[in-house]
């Protein structure tokens, strides 16, 4: 876990240093080898074979017969490395994100869009694997090849060396341009990748909403305009990028001419051995090679460095929930808001100077109309948000003072929508409760209504929900929603709308079972029926974020005020 700590590529690369250095080792070999063979051709030409020495000559074919061996497999041992190295840093950069996404708060999370973030996790790939197996461990190589090749010229014929070197700053500025041009078309590629991952989400878990309002023609519009969009900055951006490649091919057509004429004019005049034109012929072209990988390289970082931007994005977000060590002390339930105010995004006040207590084992009806912060106030509950001003307190203690797992396992809350993973309905039960055991599974499921449902399915507990829960029907989901949290035995229960989804029958009837399961327990039912909280303790009314009436059923309609006047709405003909 203390390696999760690092989250510079740098000391990433730290931790792996036995791998680095042993890369580097076999690396360092690499550039040695591959820059002997030219070498030893020379001493072949201008030595061996004039002056017939026979031991010279098969020891340098020895040598040359056994360095291709040696340079594959010392590059095969390299690209090992770098590729072990890269995929680490791969793999820990996930992690990162991984880690850091369940340690942000949801408003912070819910800034990003879905799409967007497993976009970014999925592009962790191309740190490690493509920029640093695949991208600058070759170019580390190839600039070490460069400087090696570049002196071994200049101590074999300085003259001819200068001549090449004359033409690399030439090549250097035209490709700067070219990569310059490049470089904003990436960005906005980068930008478009990521806009188009949200879109793509998006667009898939609304499918059924496009088919119903016949959107199809307007999407496929929509979709066109990017593709089109996408592909011309692609075709923009690999046009530069195969310009600058034109003009290192093109350079090295030209010196490679340029090496022999003037080389030859060298050795007519004796300056020069016909073993260094064999020599250089041979550098020259690796010397050209490795200049356009480390251009290639260079190209690729600047690809990558938005992408990085992205990532770092979120790993540089502060952590919001810190965890803390647990107690596992079982509260008694007493809840307490002390003038609580609360905004999503600083602007409207969702919850404005809240101010109440809940004894342990109240049952309170929370109601209101949609958007008066009832959810809001759940979730405050669950520590999900913080508020801005004032303070909860459960039992006395401020909830902020309490370990997010404690909290949690004390609260169970059963939220408007349930979310269910796409797995089987045990694998989703036993989420909530991974010691629970068949017998207690049952028992849940049976109170929460849904037990003769699952039986009567195919596989029973082991049937497959589909993605997001869409083989069930929203009572359903309601129900496994509500046994999940049975299966906690929480101290205070949440309950958002909770039998909304349900028939009259079956609601009466888990109203009354979950009355004598939570009897004793701190309950708060957010309900859209009135008549569902109707026996509750006491009765909360929420408008525009302030709790405006509170007191039972018969005190509320006595005061004639906004319960009274919701009552009589729903419940007119009655
Ligand atoms: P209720 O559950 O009473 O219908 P909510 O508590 O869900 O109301 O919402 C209260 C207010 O907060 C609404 O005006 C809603 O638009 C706003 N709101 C809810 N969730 C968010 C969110 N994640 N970000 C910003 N505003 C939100
Ligand atoms: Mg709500």
């Amino acid at each position: 876990m203390d390696e999760m700590k690092s989250t510079s590529m740098y000391q990433l690369m730290k931790l792996q240093y036995k791998r680095v250095l042993l890369g580097v080792l076999f690396m360092t070999f690499g550039v040695g080898i591959q820059l002997l063979s030219p070498w030893v051709m020379k001493i072949l030409v201008d030595q061996a074979i004039p002056q017939k020495k026979q031991t010279l000559l098969y020891g340098l074919i020895l040598i040359l017969a056994l360095s291709p061996f040696l340079v594959t497999s010392l590059g095969a041992i390299r690209n090992q490395m770098t590729h072990y190295i890269g995929g680490y840093v791969t793999d820990q950069f996930r992690r990162l994100i991984f880690r850091k996404l369940t340690r942000l708060s949801p408003t912070t999370y819910y800034q990003f869009r879905s799409g967007e973030i497993a976009n970014r996790i999925y592009s962790c790939g191309e740190i490690g694997d493509s920029l640093i197996s695949q991208t600058i461990v070759p170019a580390i190589f190839d600039t070490c090849m460069l400087v090696g090749i570049t002196g071994v010229m200049f101590y074999m014929n300085w003259k001819m060396t200068i001549v090449i070197l004359f033409m690399l700053p030439i090549l250097y500025i035209l490709t700067q341009i070219f990569t310059n041009k490049a470089r904003p078309k990436i960005d906005q590629i980068i930008q478009m990748q990521q806009e188009l991952s949200g879109y793509s989400t998006e667009f898939v878990s609304g499918l059924k909403t496009v088919q119903k309002f016949n959107q199809a023609e307007r999407e496929h519009e929509y979709q066109d305009h990017w593709i089109n969009k996408y592909r011309k900055l692609r075709n923009r951006a690999a046009f530069f990028d195969n310009f600058t490649t034109l003009i290192v091919d093109f350079g090295r057509a030209l010196g490679l001419g340029i090496v022999f004429s003037y080389g030859a004019i060298q050795i007519m005049k004796g300056h020069m051995t016909v073993g260094s034109l064999i020599a250089f012929s041979v550098y020259f072209p690796q010397m050209f090679g490795s200049l356009q990988e480390v251009q290639t390289a260079y190209m690729r970082t600047e690809l990558t460095k938005p992408k990085v931007k992205l990532i770092y994005e979120i790993l540089q977000l502060p952590d919001e929930i810190v965890y803390l060590p647990r107690e596992h002390s079982q509260v008694e339930g007493k809840i307490k808001f002390d003038q609580v105010s609360f905004s999503y995004d600083d602007g409207r006040g969702e919850i404005s100077d809240m101010s109440f207590t809940i004894l342990p084992g109240e049952f309170i009806g929370i109601v209101g109309p949609t958007g008066s912060g009832k959810s809001t106030l759940l979730d405050l509950i669950m520590r999900f948000y913080q508020p801005q001003k004032g303070r909860i307190f459960l039992d006395g203690k401020d909830i902020a003072s309490y370990s997010y797992e404690d909290l949690r396992s004390q609260i169970g809350l059963v939220s408007q929508d349930v979310f269910l993973w796409n797995q089987s309905i045990l694998y989703n039960l036993k989420y909530a409760n991974p010691e629970a055991t068949e017998k207690e599974i049952k028992m849940c499921c049976e109170k929460a209504q849904i037990l003769e449902f699952i039986q009567e399915l195919p596989d029973g507990f082991d049937t497959i929900i589909g993605e997001r829960g869409v083989k069930l029907s929203g009572g359903e989901k309601q129900r496994l929603g509500i046994a999940q949290v049975l299966l906690r035995k929480p101290q205070i229960l949440l309950m958002d709308e909770p039998t909304s989804a349900l028939d009259a029958n079956t609601e009466a009837l888990l109203q009354r079972q979950l009355k004598n399961i939570f009897l004793g327990k701190t309950v708060l039912v957010v309900a859209h029926r009135l008549a569902t909280v109707r026996d509750a303790d006491r009765i909360f009314v929420l408008k525009d974020g302030r709790l405006i009436e509170m007191g039972t059923h018969e005190e509320l309609m006595k005061n004639q005020s906004l319960y009274y006047r919701l009552f009589n709405e729903q419940y007119k003909e009655k």
